[in-house]
């Protein structure tokens, strides 16, 4: 079908889909990571980081869920098979093997910048070609920046535990 919502598009739509199934691919991604995270973390401030970790989840969640909505709508296939995921996927994935507090929160700090530089090139890319995809990526964007500040604070905090208990 022909659609005037594609067609005003002033920019390449297949490399915008390329650049959107690597977010969804990420997404998942960094959906597992703090998901697998939040049952396994453990040291101080336990029950307020795995509480955090387990809402940024479901914030990924509803990301992936917001890409895959544009994706089709812009004609495209969201990514099927799981198994390409880490193939799309530029963020590295990052196992919690272990899973102190301070090792898992560098690890999804780490998946968070990765996101952040992901939808900063989505919004430049879109930016007054595809309002649609624009808005998307900017609000998106915005919640990564918050995810990247939630961790840090836990840092800043675990960090002036720790000078503390020195003395
Ligand atoms: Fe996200
Ligand atoms: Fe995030
Ligand atoms: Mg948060």
């Amino acid at each position: 079908m022909d659609k005037k919502g594609v067609d005003i598009l002033t920019l390449d739509v297949n490399k915008l889909i390329d650049m959107l199934n690597a977010a969804l691919s990420e997404e998942w991604l960094a959906y597992y990571q703090y998901w697998i995270g939040a049952q396994l973390v453990e040291g101080p401030m336990r029950a307020e980081i795995e509480a955090e970790l387990m809402e940024h989840a479901t914030e990924e969640l509803q990301h992936a869920d917001r890409v895959a909505k544009r994706i089709i709508e812009l004609d495209g296939t969201p990514v099927l098979n799981p198994s390409e995921w880490t193939k799309l996927s530029r963020c590295k994935y990052e196992a919690p093997s272990d899973p102190y507090v301070e090792t898992v929160l560098d690890q999804n700090i780490r998946g968070e910048r990765c996101a952040i530089q992901r939808y900063q090139e989505i919004a430049a890319y879109t930016d007054g070609k595809d309002y649609v995809t624009h808005t998307m990526a900017t609000e998106i964007l915005a919640d990564e920046v918050e995810h990247e500040k939630d961790l840090n604070d836990f840092v800043v905090d675990i960090n002036r535990l720790k000078k503390a208990l020195k003395g």
